[in-house]
């Protein structure tokens, strides 16, 4: 799944889950789950030199930057809106929670392991993922945005 849908599902639990030690294992754990759900992305049906070379990195940045971007918008609302800091970390934590299986992952594609964590983390991912021909393939993305920003701005108050 791409990194967007990914942190929205992370701001989601960390606004309406107060307790961090419940929501941000969660937010992790909701990432297989995300995986989960059939899906299209940057990565689907290719090799590895075509996820290095040409416009896939360059699309990956951006989706990062907007996950990034939906994780910090809720933070810094809750803090210096609703000057709750305690929500405020709770959600960043849960954001970084919900992409840190891929963030982890980063390096290893640009590496040549076979062992170790992230060769087996890696391995466990790409087995977790299920894949989606385009329109499906993103339609269920925009469904998971749109149920986790439900979710959240009813939170989020
Ligand atoms: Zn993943």
């Amino acid at each position: 799944m791409l990194l967007t849908p990914h942190t929205f599902v992370g701001a989601a639990l960390g606004a309406s889950i107060p307790n961090p030690v419940i929501a941000v294992p969660l937010s992790i754990a909701m990432h297989f789950v995300g995986d989960i759900v059939p899906h299209w992305d940057f990565y689907s049906h290719t090799t590895k030199e075509e996820r290095l070379r040409g416009w896939r990195p360059v699309a990956v940045m951006a989706d990062l930057a907007i996950g990034v971007a939906v994780g910090l918008i809720p933070t810094l609302y809750a803090l210096w809106v609703l000057n709750n800091p305690n929500m405020a970390v709770n959600i960043f934590l849960c954001g970084i929670g919900s992409v840190l299986p891929d963030a982890l992952e980063a390096p290893y594609i640009f590496m040549n392991k076979d062992k170790g964590f992230l060769h087996w983390l890696a391995r466990f991912q790409s087995k977790m993922q299920y894949q989606a021909a385009l329109p499906w393939g993103l339609i269920s993305q925009v469904v998971v945005i749109l149920v986790s920003l439900v979710v959240l701005l009813n939170s989020i108050r």
